[in-house]
């Protein structure tokens, strides 16, 4: 694969404090990479670093292979091949939409690139807003605008920096949706700044998962979020529940039957971490238990806590008789037993991811 973005070992503390300790990451030609991570963990760092907005201390950044920051190169952004979009999408606000479009052709004014300002408003659905001015437009439209205009000038690497998050939810999605599809038209290479795991899931060909100033994991989205490298980078995508236990004979005894741990030696406390939709619940109607199965190991006795109703699916808390832990389950559609009522709970198996416990 070509790599249009490189960024190789960056470091850049701020006070003595490093917002960016040692970041590798490549953006390949016409993929879309989700940078994503807590806040402060050094996301937006880096997008200036590429940008060239902020220097690094040491590490390098290339763009096509050519080096444009390192040792003694530090090209500005303009001299990068590189087009930005942040999240205050900042238009001119004495500038036409098609004004604003055009703004970022290096000559202005051609009829040619008014005819190609045009046609990248049109295929945002703006063509009509073309003589109107930011403040005659809706946030989602000005948003659409910032798009058109960062794309323009076909930059090589486009950097987002929370482009979709000043709209409201319901507009949102359908924006994300047209940028997608603009950008992999164009081929354009991103790189997407975001904390919110849905967007990265939802727009991310690959998502860099980032925490204290490295990345900690990448992947596609199946994979990142069914092969999470750690408790964290799970708990950063969903809610989870968490299952404690101690190896011994490579074996984990839990309310759930033993579980095998290979690679863990016998004394390591490990933790057993599942998501919510991934718990399987069976009502406990007198008869007896449900038999233990390879997919789903064995069944636990609990009783519902509570049980609440979220629209596409339901959430129900149980307490597990063994040991009183609450775990939280999500299932599809409408279940709501009530609080009190006897339930099997079982996990799957295949969905389990074993760690050690963090300290
Ligand atoms: P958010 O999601 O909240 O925007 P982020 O992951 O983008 O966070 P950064 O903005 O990159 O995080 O900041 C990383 C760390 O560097 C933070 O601790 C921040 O306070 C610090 N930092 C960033 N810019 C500066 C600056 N110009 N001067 C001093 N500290 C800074």
């Amino acid at each position: 694969m070509n790599a249009r973005l490189e960024l190789d070992g960056i470091h850049l503390s701020f006070n003595g404090q490093a917002a960016v300790a040692g970041l590798d990451l490549l953006v390949n030609m016409g993929e879309l990479v989700c940078l994503l991570g807590p806040s402060g963990c050094g996301k937006t760092t880096t997008l200036r670093v590429a940008a060239g907005i902020e220097q690094q201390e040491s590490g390098a950044v290339r763009v096509d292979g050519q080096l444009v920051s390192g040792g003694s190169v530090h090209l500005p952004p303009e001299l990068r091949s590189i087009g930005l979009m942040f999240q205050e999408c900042a238009l001119f606000p004495h500038l036409s939409a098609i004004e604003n479009v055009s703004f970022g052709f290096s000559v202005r004014g051609s009829t040619r690139q008014r005819n190609e300002a045009q046609n990248f408003l049109r295929r945002m659905g703006l063509a009509r807003h073309a003589d109107k001015y930011p403040h005659q437009l809706s946030g989602g439209e000005q948003q659409r605008i910032a798009l058109a205009r960062a794309l323009a000038p076909r930059p090589r690497v486009l950097l987002m920096d929370e482009p979709f998050s000043g709209l409201d939810t319901r507009l949102r999605d359908g924006i994300r949706d047209e940028a997608l599809g603009l950008l992999k038209e164009e081929g354009t290479a991103v790189l997407l700044v975001t904390h919110e795991p849905g967007e990265a899931l939802r727009m991310g060909d690959r998502i860099a998962l980032m925490r204290d100033g490295r990345i900690v994991q990448t992947g596609e989205p199946y994979h990142i979020y069914n092969h999470p490298r750690d408790r964290l980078a799970a708990a950063f995508f969903s809610d989870v529940n968490v299952v404690e236990g101690t190896v011994a004979s490579q074996q984990i005894d839990t309310p759930f039957g033993p579980f095998l741990s290979v690679g863990n030696p016998d004394g390591t406390e490990v933790e057993i971490v599942i998501r919510p939709e991934h718990l399987a619940l069976q009502l406990d109607s007198g008869n007896p238990a449900p038999v233990a199965s390879p997919d789903l190991g064995m069944p636990a006795a609990g009783r519902v806590s509570r049980a609440r109703f979220l629209g596409a699916e339901s959430l129900v808390e149980v307490r597990v008789e063994r040991d009183g832990s609450l775990l939280r389950a999500t299932v599809p559609g409408t279940f709501l037993p009530p609080d009190g009522a006897p339930i099997w709970i079982s996990l799957r198996r295949d969905r389990c991811f074993v760690f050690p416990r963090r300290a």
